[in-house]
């Protein structure tokens, strides 16, 4: 109200009503910078056309909080002699005296911000040591009555954010949590707008995922000042703040066991560690889905540089160097197929593994049972929450007077709601509880665990898990430089920092099969057209032709010979049958259209040996597909032209 009665002032000045103008576009924004204040760049913009008069505040010095913004207002107003005006009185800046006035109000403005800042900051910093300065707590942790630290109350959060924990231990990824999470959710605590302080459900992130697992808090410690705000100036000139992270070492404050966590410190860092090795940017090799075993530890022993696991199809990898891309190719580089060294170093490996090894395997079973009975908690704590919700809408249903009709209705319309969320909760237990698959019983498990090698190859065992097995031992493996191209020389590096060496035989290049002799092709080349190949194999074995690598015929092998020199197949039809190529040609129409006839039902077709269609055809099927094409708007534009429009 004393601002915009500055207009009154205007006027008792002797201004005409019609001449002042307001300008309250700024009003509620920090006056720390002009970039986002349309309403001061409006203001600077007219002084410097020379349309104002005077421009009027409450105090002129805190029209802009930034010194520079103030100083270029001052200099405008004194080249177009505009009068600026506050409470204190009228400063003409062509005066000398009110124009040092004003500079020095200026200053002490900004020295007066300064002061209580640092004020303010070195109270909060002394409130921050004593672990007392309150910030808002992360989702899983609220104060209670007396301010103090403790997890939420609320059940169902508990369990999210410790299974956030306990699904990152088990899978080692943030993304392993996300995908643990499939189809849960997860709260956050909305600060600020329309849904300050409650807690919102949403889809779980790989970012909120980090969030939490970055969050000192969970773990009981207090912290200040793990991030900072900088100040940047961009391209255009404009300041913007920016907040970054403080390396833990920086930390202002860090009060361990201040308050009740999810985790222990220790456990703290260990995911901090888990997290930068998962950090391939940084140089981490974490394990990947591929087959290959030694992915990610294996380098070349020539070069020194990492070996790349390179897959050809078929799930066939290999370790191969890739210096010579760079040109640092040395005489030592070598390339392996990935089955020789994993074979090899797997058998030492499992030689290495001692009964006291065995009891790792257990303590993982023991993870797998808790992560089944995690998934069903969740859905028994969500349907435990929707129950609640429903009761409490049918409470202020029943408690509404039933003349207010008005607020009855919505209260009834929002009771049926939480029905249907809780009907679909219990649901969606039922469901969990339905897809829980039953628990081996610890003997069994304890039998699987003694015979490891079976646990390596069996079918439910993980690319992932065998490298990770792999790695709980090995540190490294290294592909000597050997003199003997037949040979192959690894060197494995142990956690416990001793080396082995393993010789192996280089298997044999086995690309491309070697070509079949030449007789045999021959009597492809005359028999295929007329001949099935399992009928060819039959013949060429009699003949008692082997293939390139010696092996009997079989179909495969004909098929091979029949692809690599274009010699076709027998036809698949009968007489009074013919092929969808063929019938899409006599038809002057596309194969789709007739393929599409064969799948709706409107013409006949069986799978000859070697699925191809064998269509029966007669004049009048022939008949039949013509006047199908004349009729049809799709196939035939004239026919499309010549109908009315069906209007709907
Ligand atoms: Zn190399």
């Amino acid at each position: 109200m004393r601002q915009y009665a500055l207009a009154d002032t205007a006027v008792a000045l002797g201004w005409a009503p019609r001449d002042v103008e307001v300008i309250d576009k700024d009003l509620g924004l920090s006056g720390t910078s002009a970039a986002h204040r349309a309403g001061f760049r409006e203001l600077m913009s007219r002084v410097c056309l020379g349309e104002v008069g005077a421009v009027i505040g409450l105090e002129i010095s805190r029209l802009a909080r930034s010194n520079a913004d103030l100083a270029r207002l001052a200099e405008m107003a004194r080249l177009t002699g505009t009068l600026l005006i506050d409470s204190d009185g009228v400063y003409d800046l062509a005066d000398f005296n009110d124009w040092l006035v004003l500079g020095l109000k200026s200053t002490m403005s900004q020295a007066e911000l300064h002061i209580m800042a640092g004020r303010l900051q070195a109270a909060g910093k002394a409130a921050a040591e004593r672990g007392e300065l309150r910030a808002p707590l992360p989702v899983g942790l609220v104060y209670d009555e007396d301010g103090a630290t403790v997890l939420d109350p609320d059940a169902e959060v508990q369990a999210a954010v410790g299974d956030v924990f306990a699904c990152f231990a088990a899978a080692g990824s943030a993304y392993g949590v996300v995908a643990a999470f499939a189809g849960r959710k997860f709260p956050q605590r909305a600060y600020g707008g329309a849904w300050a302080g409650q807690l919102r459900w949403a889809p779980l992130t790989r970012h909120r995922v980090l969030q939490v697992l970055k969050n000192p808090a969970y773990a009981g410690a207090y912290v200040h000042g793990r991030h900072v705000t900088r100040k940047k100036v961009d391209a255009d000139g404009n300041v913007r703040t920016v907040t970054g992270e403080v390396p833990r070492a920086q930390w202002q404050v860090l009060i361990k066991d201040h308050h009740p966590g999810y985790i222990t410190w220790e456990d703290y860092l260990a995911a901090e560690a888990r997290l930068a090795a998962n950090h391939t940017a940084g140089g981490a090799r974490p394990v990947r889905e591929g087959t290959a075993l030694c992915q990610g530890i294996i380098i070349c022993g020539g070069c020194g540089a990492p070996m790349a696991a390179n897959y050809h199809g078929d799930d066939r990898a290999s370790y191969e160097c890739h210096s010579h891309r760079d040109g640092k190719k040395t005489s030592g580089c070598r390339s392996i197929t990935a089955d020789a060294v994993d074979d090899a170093v797997a058998g030492v490996l499992l030689q290495a593994l001692t009964p006291e090894q065995v009891a790792l395997a257990l303590a993982a079973a023991d993870e797998v049972t808790s992560a089944h009975q995690r998934t069903g908690r969740a859905a028994g704590l969500a349907a435990e929450r929707a129950r609640y919700e429903a009761d409490r809408a049918e409470r202020a249903f029943t408690q509404v007077e039933p003349e207010n009709r008005l607020a009855a209705r919505t209260l009834e319309a929002r009771w049926e709601a939480k029905l249907a969320a809780l009907a679909d909760a219990e649901q969606a237990l039922a469901a969990a509880q339905a897809a829980l698959p039953p628990l081996p019983d610890r003997a069994s498990l304890e039998k699987l665990a003694a015979d490891l090698p079976a646990l390596r190859h069996a079918p439910t065992t993980t690319a992932r898990d065998r490298k990770r097995l792999l790695r709980t031992l090995i540190a490294g493996i290294t592909m000597l430089p050997e003199s003997g191209r037949a040979k192959a020389r690894i060197g494995i590096r142990w956690h416990t920092g001793a080396a082995d060496q393993i010789i192996i035989d280089r298997p044999r290049p086995s690309r491309i099969p070697a070509p079949a002799p030449a007789p045999a092709t021959q009597l492809i080349r005359q028999l295929g057209p007329v001949t099935t190949s399992e009928d060819l194999a039959a013949i060429l074995n009699q003949h008692g032709y082997r293939t390139g690598a010696g092996r009997p015929f079989d179909t495969k092998a004909v098929q091979w010979i029949r692809h690599a020199y274009h010699i076709p197949g027998p036809s698949p039809c009968r007489d009074a049958e013919i092929s969808v190529n063929e019938a899409a040609q006599r038809l002057g129409c596309s194969p789709g259209v007739v393929c599409y006839w064969i799948a709706t039902g409107q013409l006949t077709a069986r799978r000859s040996t070697g699925g191809r269609l064998a269509i029966s055809w007669t004049d009048a099927t022939e008949t039949g597909c013509k006047e199908r094409i004349a009729s049809s708007g799709h196939l035939n534009p004239a026919a499309r032209r010549t109908r009315p429009r069906q209007r709907h």
